[in-house]
């Protein structure tokens, strides 16, 4: 897209939004609804029989609290534990509570200043969709960027430098049709967005932020479950979405118990104050959720 259609469009798009009242210009920033998206990245890279019973008892927590959520999957953990993910997927085929979804093949970096050659994290993406697909026989259409330490600084967003908008182009060219909110001047943490601005309005950006590894694993914020608790009374106080990052293993090796209590607290208190909530794949489907409207008009 050229860069001034791109402004003309924002421009239109940001003067529309201003001038509607909050209930219709809907969730983009915060309306009456509120979303709250929890998932667990599911990346252990030890030996299986330290995960041993988590799948088991996520299947139990969450069909028993009614609890939706996304397991972001990496390909090798997939094929690590492929017996115990065959029997999971099987347990939870058609169940509107568990979607899964991809988390790359080996934990790689999208987005970051160094980073590996474009090439490179196809191969690694396509390695992964070809183990989901395998294993849990469905190809994913939702990735959950990877943090690493190896590739420099991340960036600001997919459209920073000609690398991260091939990245971008690239995972979208595999079928990924959602993906983390990453642009930038856009707070990944609270906005939903679509990705008009680089050229693909049909691909969903999603809320991220509240990883487990630093609040429960590292501790870095106090009694971890109290932490959470504050920041959801906080969030829902201000009309904002609230976006929960377990990862199997912290949920399973670094918790203070084995039962997801600590999970069944934060939907809990989430739902009482008055969130919804939902699988990713249920905010894609919810197109009014994070489409710009004027995406669709326009593109007409
Ligand atoms: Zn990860």
């Amino acid at each position: 897209m050229k860069r001034r259609v791109f402004l003309k469009r924002t421009g239109m798009a940001a003067a529309i939004l201003a001038s509607m009242p909050p209930e219709l210009s809907g969730c983009r920033g915060g309306g009456k609804r509120k979303l709250m998206l929890m998932r667990y990245d599911t990346e252990w890279w030890g030996p299986p029989s330290a995960m041993k019973g988590f799948l088991e008892k996520l299947v139990e927590v969450h069909r028993k609290d009614q609890i939706p959520v996304t397991l972001f999957c990496k390909g090798a953990t997939l094929e690590a534990m492929e017996s115990e993910f065959r029997a999971f997927s099987r347990e939870v085929k058609g169940d509107p509570l568990f979607d899964l979804q991809d988390h790359s093949y080996s934990h790689i970096g999208l987005g970051y200043e160094k980073g590996k050659p474009v090439h490179v994290l196809e191969a690694d993406y396509r390695r992964s969709f070809l183990a989901h697909e395998r294993i849990l026989g469905e190809r994913p259409v939702g990735i959950a960027r990877c943090g690493t330490s190896d590739d420099g600084p991340a960036l600001t967003g997919f459209d920073a430098t000609g690398k991260s908008r091939e990245e971008f182009e690239m995972v979208v060219g595999l079928g990924t049709r959602m993906i983390d909110s990453f642009l930038t001047g856009v707070d990944g943490s609270r906005e939903f967005i679509d990705y008009g601005r680089l050229g693909h309005p049909e691909v969903m950006g999603f809320i991220s932020g509240y990883s487990d590894t630093a609040w429960m694993a590292r501790g870095e914020s106090g009694d971890p479950v109290e932490y959470m608790l504050n920041e959801i009374r906080a969030r829902a106080d201000r009309q904002e979405h609230m976006p929960v990052m377990f990862h199997d293993w912290v949920a399973w090796q670094k918790a203070p118990d084995q039962e997801l209590s600590h999970v069944r607290k934060i939907a809990e208190t989430g739902r009482e104050k008055g969130y919804e909530l939902s699988t990713h794949l249920a905010c894609y489907h919810d197109r009014k959720l994070w489409q710009d409207p004027l995406d669709d008009k326009l593109a007409s």
